[in-house]
């Protein structure tokens, strides 16, 4: 067993408290050999499916992630979630975020909830949320990575998550913004909140529906909106069933191993440009990672190279 896999099976081992101190570490040394060593173990151990949840303040993105988590629960599957908030700052290393707008039991063993400040990285998505992405995917059954929709990040989810969630709010126009932005494309599964605001929730539907059948789909998969209330906990069930539905459909052949390497890849150059730029990017010169490569040893190895 080397050091990472060993230090990896610790974490697992060890709880809430143990991930808690191991992201932080990541934080602290991102690049130290520790933290390749078990970024690279995780990444060659993934678990998790990982679904990313996105749309505007206020659409009910809190409310439903807790409906998930509590059916999630129920099934007997781990969760762990990633709050990246846009607004966050931080203040003497702690976040001033929002993790108290999830209500999941301290006790439970089984629910993890970390919140991450977006900072600049691609647009909206944080470098460490990948790496906390990579850590929790080999340690949880779902991984779920909640973004704010303001800018880019409703484009970013896409390079971390397997499944995209995006949420639509009746009657506020989003349905309007959601064909204008272009951005139909991108989600695998829509989901129209608040659908106890009956009209306008059916109005809402037929309007993402209408951008929907204009945009181009990914492959064979057709996107499906959904109606949910979460807050009178209908059709949360029907949104679990529907991502397992995605990440069958995943699983057959390549794609979910396609997706994800394409995903490293991604990663792989937008870090590279972030910390070197495009002159580190041109000498570094074009990177392919090989299938099941560590993309974070071959950053590291890129790093000592370029600096
Ligand atoms: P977020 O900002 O996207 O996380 O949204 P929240 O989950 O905090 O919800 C924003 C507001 O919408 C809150 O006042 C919720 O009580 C309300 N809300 C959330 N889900 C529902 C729902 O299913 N139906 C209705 N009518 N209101 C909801």
């Amino acid at each position: 067993m080397d050091d990472g896999t060993a230090r990896l099976a610790a974490i697992a081992g060890g709880g809430k408290a143990a991930l808690a101190r191991a992201l932080a570490s990541l934080e602290t040394d991102p690049d130290g050999p520790v933290s390749v060593a078990l970024l690279s173990a995780a990444y060659a151990a993934p678990r998790a499916h990982v679904v990313g949840i996105t749309g505007p303040p206020g659409v009910g993105k809190s409310t439903l992630i807790n409906g998930l988590i509590g059916h999630w629960r129920a099934q007997g599957r781990t969760v762990g979630v990633i709050a990246v908030d846009p607004s966050s700052r931080r203040s003497g290393g702690a976040l001033l975020g929002d993790r108290t707008r999830f209500t999941v039991d301290p006790e439970d063993r089984g629910v993890f909830v970390r919140s991450m400040a977006a900072r600049d990285h691609l647009g909206g998505l944080a470098a460490l949320t990948v790496a906390g992405m990579v850590l929790m995917r080999a340690l949880f059954d779902v991984v779920l990575i909640e973004t704010v929709g303001v800018g880019q990040s409703e484009t970013e989810v896409v390079r971390v998550a397997d499944t995209v969630i995006f949420c639509v709010q009746p009657g506020s126009g989003d349905s309007l913004q959601f064909m204008k932005a272009g951005i139909a494309e991108i989600p695998h599964l829509v989901v129209v909140t608040k659908a106890d605001m009956e009209q306008q929730a059916r109005r809402a539907r037929s309007d993402v529906e209408g951008a929907l059948s204009l945009a181009e789909c990914e492959g064979d998969w057709h996107p499906k909106v959904l109606m949910v209330s979460a807050q009178a906990r209908q059709g949360v069930e029907d949104l679990v069933d529907a991502v397992d539905g995605h990440a069958a459909y995943l699983k057959e052949g390549r794609r979910l191993v396609s997706a994800r390497q394409i995903q490293a890849d991604e990663w792989l150059e937008a870090s590279l440009r972030e910390r070197f730029g495009r002159e580190g990017l041109r000498k570094a010169g074009p990177q392919r990672l090989m299938e099941g490569e560590s993309p974070f040893r071959r950053l590291a190895v890129l790093a000592r190279k370029l600096a």
